[in-house]
């Protein structure tokens, strides 16, 4: 048997005719780039975020830049943000002249601490980044007091999270602003890149739209620099269809969790730690060995056909292009332990009770030998 991390395939299968369709009149129409399907779709993000306004981008990482772009976060500033998160959330940071300040993470979560922030705010914040790792929101009642108190923005890093509920509260409709990403292998993914930000601030909003057609929003007059950020109207077509069978790919995603924090609790391997506050969307399934590295493990599970990879293996303060920020090994230390110790297993919405069986079979031979 070999099974994969992600079926990306799957969530066209159960939908194809309508999917089919839907690019179908795209093409008919011949109205390729914002248009009306993006206005549907942003109108139905906002209302399953439970967010006011919704702006359809090319990318996740666009929608992180443009967000900053829209804050006013710009050279000199700094940007708090986790090291434990796919690289663009910090490049975005970086890539409108700022500079991300790291701090560490919460070892049972995997989001960042919010207990530790406040030591590394200086006269040049400007902003938090919280990411909801792997599908379940950061803390974040801790991190909105901090920056109502000291005058931040909060920018969600909502790309792996959609859906995901905090409190009474949808990920995406509570920091200032909020970016999704639609990439393939995501819980919501489109036929290639696209993005979109979430926020409850008109101007923020409205700002966005002009930064993403070049900083225009009369043709040819240009208020501000801006950037070429479109969605597709086929991508955006793509991902209406997709979002009517989303919740029932949600609930599948839960029960596949819950079978494998039933199979698994005995061994020794911490599955994902929810709070209470929290429903995950489990983008991803991420165990972590209660001792030692998680080397052996994915290598073991890999070469039975599981496929395992560790998310993410170097926290962003030990990349080398962040050399010149100055951290050093042990700097960051539950982010640097996370980094080894945690390995993600096969989950997706459409994996069958006999898959879900050689994962755990497999992962529990691990332990036997
Ligand atoms: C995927 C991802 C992004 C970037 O989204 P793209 O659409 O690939 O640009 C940003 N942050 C996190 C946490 C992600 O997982």
């Amino acid at each position: 048997m070999k099974i994969p991390l992600f079926n990306i395939r799957a969530q066209y299968e159960d939908a194809r005719h309508e999917i089919d369709g839907a690019i179908k009149k795209v093409v008919r129409e011949h109205d390729f780039v914002l248009g009306s399907e993006v206005r549907g779709l942003e109108d139905e993000i906002a209302a399953y975020c439970g967010a006011r306004f919704a702006v359809g981008v090319a990318s996740g990482t666009d929608a992180l830049i443009l967000s900053l772009m829209a804050l006013g976060i710009k050279e000199g500033d700094e940007v708090i943000t986790t090291p434990f998160t796919f690289f663009a959330t910090a490049e975005s940071v970086s890539l409108v002249g700022a500079k991300p300040v790291f701090v560490d993470i919460d070892p049972k979560t995997y989001n960042i601490n919010p207990s530790l922030i406040e030591g590394k705010i200086t006269s040049r914040t400007r902003a938090i980044i919280p990411v909801h790792l792997y599908g379940q929101c950061a803390d974040m009642d801790g991190i909105m007091a901090i920056a109502k108190q000291r005058g931040l923005k909060v920018i969600e890093d909502n790309a792996q999270a959609l859906g995901a509920r905090y409190k009474e509260k949808m990920s995406g409709s509570i920091g200032h602003a909020a970016a999704l990403s639609f990439f393939p292998s995501k819980n919501l993914g489109a036929f290639g890149d696209a993005g979109m930000i979430t926020t409850n601030d008109g101007c923020i909003a409205e700002r966005i739209k002009i930064l993403r057609v070049h900083g225009s929003s009369v043709r040819y007059v240009h208020s501000e620099i801006g950037t070429n950020s479109r969605l597709d109207n086929i991508q955006a077509a793509v991902l209406r269809v997709k979002l009517k069978c989303f919740n029932r790919w949600l609930k599948a995603r839960v029960k596949n969790a819950e079978y494998y924090d039933r199979k698994l609790r005995d061994l020794p391997v911490e599955c994902p730690y929810v709070p209470p506050c929290n429903t995950h969307t489990y983008h991803l399934y991420v165990l972590r060995m209660r001792s030692g590295t998680a080397v052996n493990i994915i290598d073991f599970l890999n070469k039975n056909g599981v496929e395992s990879r560790p998310y993410y293996p170097i926290p962003l303060h030990l990349q080398e292009c962040y050399k010149d920020l100055g951290y050093k090994k042990g700097d960051l230390p539950e982010a640097e332990k996370a980094s080894v110790e945690t390995f993600a297993i096969p989950m997706h919405p459409k994996l069958t009770m006999a898959q879900k069986d050689y994962v755990v079979k497999t992962i529990r031979r691990f332990f036997e030998r």
